[in-house]
């Protein structure tokens, strides 16, 4: 939808195609939670740059996060300008910590049907149910335009392609594929649509493909989401509960940092314990401060009077249980909690021990969050210069072609900082947008 309006801004005549039905659109934007990361008052674009070189072990190519985060705020308006509201994260989402500067109301659904007018008024031709199969070349490998199938056939549509087709999380046999044996029964957050079609159409120009293709962003989820298109049913306040596997152990640093740099590495490490699960384990005083919901009110905490049964609840070792959290709670430091900062409430001499919010789970009732990992999108894409435009296998750009969004490759490698995606969706669709109807009104000037 950036990429539209922006070309539409840019004097363009554009055609949208999407393959799925007017009432499921919006691809994965639509289920997305509407967090966005991008330079605002207590966080500066090189804070922003510099992490992403952190969190991607320096494989982020330097260039595209330079453009990502440099132009993410003058975007952010640009939304806005359009009629979009924005608003800052915490106060309408308080599980909203770290680094993220705003969110939409209403989350993606929110930013969808916002959008989705706008296209209308600029004049956009928005086609459903029309699903792009191949890109149409030149004699010269230029890109002239897309072939769609549609419930009348095939069409061609002709002009300057932007490919914004999302990435291959809703096609099993790819994530199998890229991801591994068990990776067919991930869950899948969001839109059942994105299923790798652009990535194979741009393959098939030549198109390289980028980044880290093993790999994928999940998230720490209510293990009772549907299995696709479940939407927000992320659990973000799990740093402030103790976590145990189905023996009852722990397994990693729940309050390592706020959620929104360890929910993505969390919700896979979740994905490789004994049957792919593990439980928030949680008491009474965390229940009345409101520290510990899902967004997915759908799902209320399994709670009992004392631990084994719990336990007996949850189907988990109960032993193991008891013992952890006896462990636990002789292991807290002295301190003060505070959900707001890295308050440095730690345990010492567990392993692995927690770095912050640790407090004794000691007040009946005893509350569990049952969690799990899922894909939200995968990691590799394509190739693109600073004008989005696509580059081949021989390192030359394929002309008339341009891609945003998910499908691009070389942000995000193992780990991922939260409201990363939207963002670049918003930045190089506008760049993707603008260049595609420049580039058209020079080769019709040149005509
Ligand atoms: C549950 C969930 C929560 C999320 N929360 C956040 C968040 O808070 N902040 C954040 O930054 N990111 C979040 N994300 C990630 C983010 O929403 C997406 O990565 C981003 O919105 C993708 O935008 P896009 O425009 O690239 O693709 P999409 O919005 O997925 O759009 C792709 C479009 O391409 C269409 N399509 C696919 N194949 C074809 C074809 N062959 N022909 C024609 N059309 C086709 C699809 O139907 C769809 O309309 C979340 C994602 C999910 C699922």
């Amino acid at each position: 939808m950036a990429a539209a309006i922006s070309a539409a801004e840019s004097g363009g005549s554009v055609i949208v195609l999407d393959k799925a039905p007017e009432s499921s659109m919006g691809g994965n934007t639509r289920f997305s939670g509407g967090a966005l990361r991008s330079p605002a008052e207590h966080v500066s674009a090189d804070d922003l740059i510099r992490e992403a070189q952190v969190l991607s072990h320096g494989r982020a190519i330097p260039k595209l996060v330079e453009i990502l985060y440099r132009n993410a705020a003058a975007d952010v308006e640009w939304l806005k300008g359009l009629g979009v509201q924005v608003g800052p994260a915490q106060a309408e989402r308080p599980d909203l910590r770290g680094k993220i500067a705003w969110h939409i109301p209403g989350n993606g659904y929110g930013l969808v049907s916002s959008l989705y007018p706008k296209l209308r008024e600029y004049g956009i031709d928005v086609r459903f149910e029309h699903k792009a199969t191949k890109l149409l070349q030149d004699y010269f490998g230029k890109v002239v335009g897309v072939q769609a199938k549609t419930t009348r056939g095939f069409k061609e549509f002709h002009g300057n392609v932007v490919i914004a087709t999302g990435n291959f999380q809703a096609n099993a046999e790819m994530r199998t594929r890229y991801l591994g044996p068990t990776a067919d029964s991930l869950i899948v957050r969001g839109s059942r649509y994105n299923t790798g079609d652009g990535l194979g159409m741009a393959a098939a120009v030549s198109a390289e493909l980028m980044g880290n293709w093993g790999d994928f962003h999940s998230a720490v989820l209510d293990a009772r989401s549907v299995p696709v298109e479940c939407g927000e049913t992320n659990i973000n306040t799990y740093p402030y509960t103790v976590m145990v596997n189905i023996n009852g152990e722990r397994f990693l640093d729940e309050g390592a940092a706020f959620f929104d740099t360890t929910y993505v590495q969390y919700g896979k490490a979740v994905l490789r314990q004994p049957g792919g699960k593990a439980f928030c384990i949680f008491d009474a005083k965390m229940m009345e401060q409101d520290l510990v919901f899902g967004l997915c009110k759908d799902f209320e905490p399994i709670h009992a009077g004392t631990l084994s049964r719990l336990a007996e609840m949850l189907g988990i070792n109960s032993k193991g249980l008891e013992a952890t959290i006896a462990a636990f709670n002789a292991a807290v430091q002295p301190g003060e909690f505070d959900p707001e900062r890295l308050d440095g409430k730690s345990t010492r001499g567990l392993s692995p021990d927690k770095s912050n919010w640790s407090l004794p789970i000691d007040t009946a009732p005893y509350f569990a969050l049952p969690v799990t990992g899922g894909i939200t999108f995968a990691f590799g894409g394509l190739r693109v210069d600073s004008k989005s435009r696509v580059i081949d296998t021989e390192d030359r750009v394929i002309p008339g072609l341009f891609a945003a969004g998910e499908i691009l490759g070389g942000f995000f490698f193992q780990n991922y900082p939260g409201g990363a995606s939207l963002v670049r969706s918003l930045v190089f669709g506008r760049i993707a947008g603008i260049n595609a109807a420049q580039r058209k009104k020079r080769e019709d000037r040149a005509a």
